[in-house]
């Protein structure tokens, strides 16, 4: 995530702070309250809760050969990108379930600190002004458990929703049903911050869950449109490529030409680079007789025919990278394109249309 700021490596994976929680922190420290538990030492241990609740859905996931990119805390709570969403129903569950569930451990666990130490730990309005700091914090966790088991995307909840879904119905289905769920819950919040409460979190909230529920959907279907999908049914197979030696303008004449807008760059027959259009743009108001070795990327990934889609999709979001070479027995036989990709889930669901 830009603007963030490194902060180590836990359990092998990177954690961010980002700017903007940096700036909450300073906030808090610059105007302390006049009273009570809530202070920068207790925001510092609510968000290390918010930190250790991503921790659980990572280290869960990890479980199941999902790897998770980063973990980065914001103000409004903290995001663990993971690679992918795991296959099995059960096992996204159980990596849904695992942050809320790292918060119920630590509520138990203050809760019989308050036993012991002879705190009344119950629940009180004035909470964040007179309560003790261990029983805040515990209700802090309660109702983080409270927020995140919202059955609505993109929220835990939603997640766990699906994923029971999903163990009967199929998945971009099951992904829908929950979707609904989400957005009733999204139109709730809304009437009931408009003609009650007037509360701007809530309204905010509820944009953000009405989107959570359009972006699951988006996504799902095009899991289920690319499932069992490999790269050789959807790779483009007729197209340019260019040499180390070409300049920038003979490359923009290819792309006037109507070929790709990015283009393999292919020296002895090895696949060295590539440069796309942004790259050809940049070169050309530099000088239009620069060569391709000096602004192509190098060492592209590559991937092989056999490969799932869907797979190397992942891998050209996270490298940013907007096509990817196809080499099979060492030759350059395909290249894998956004573009190319959304006709194939175009005419893929045509075919697959009932009137078919
Ligand atoms: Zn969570």
């Amino acid at each position: 995530m830009k603007w963030s700021y490194r902060l180590g490596r836990f359990f092998g994976i990177d954690f961010y702070l980002h700017v903007t929680f940096i700036l909450f922190l300073a906030w808090v420290w610059w105007t302390p309250p006049q009273q009570g538990p809530l202070t920068l030492g207790f925001i510092l241990c609510a968000f290390t809760c918010v930190a250790l609740h991503e921790y659980g859905h990572a280290l869960m996931a990890r479980k199941f050969g999902v790897k998770t990119h980063d973990i980065t805390l914001l103000p409004i709570g903290g995001v663990a990108r993971l690679e992918r969403i795991p296959e099995r129903p059960f096992h996204e569950f159980l990596v849904a379930i695992a942050g809320p569930a790292v918060n119920a451990v630590i509520a138990v666990v203050l809760y019989g600190i308050c036993l012991l130490l002879r705190i009344n730990p119950s629940y009180e309005s004035d909470l964040l002004i007179k309560a003790d700091f261990m029983v805040t914090l515990m209700w802090w966790n309660v109702g983080m458990i409270a927020f995140n088991m919202l059955p609505a995307f993109p929220m835990d909840g939603g997640r766990v929703l699906r994923a029971l879904l999903a163990m009967k119905f199929e998945y971009a289905k099951a992904t829908r049903a929950a979707a609904i769920v989400g957005k009733v819950m999204a139109a709730l919040f809304a009437y009931f911050a408009l003609f009650h409460s007037g509360s701007l979190l809530l309204i905010i909230i509820a944009v953000f869950v009405w989107m959570g529920a359009s972006d699951e959907v988006a996504a799902a279907d095009q899991r289920s449109a690319l499932s069992g999908v490999r790269v050789r049914d959807a790779m483009l197979v007729d197209f340019r490529r260019v040499s180390p030696e070409d300049t920038a303008a003979s490359v923009a004449q290819l792309i006037l030409q109507g070929w790709q807008a990015d283009f393999p760059v292919v020296y002895n027959d090895e696949v060295v680079g590539i440069v796309t259009r942004q790259e050809v743009v940049g070169a050309l108001s530099q000088n239009h007789a620069t060569p391709v070795s000096h602004f192509m990327r190098q060492q592209p990934v590559l991937c092989d025919p056999s490969e799932p889609l869907r797979n190397v999709l992942g891998r050209m979001k996270e490298r940013n990278q907007p096509l990817i070479p196809v080499i099979k027995d060492g030759q350059l036989t395909g290249l894998v394109t956004q573009e190319n990709t959304l006709k194939f889930i175009l005419f893929r669901r045509a075919l697959s249309s009932p009137r078919n």
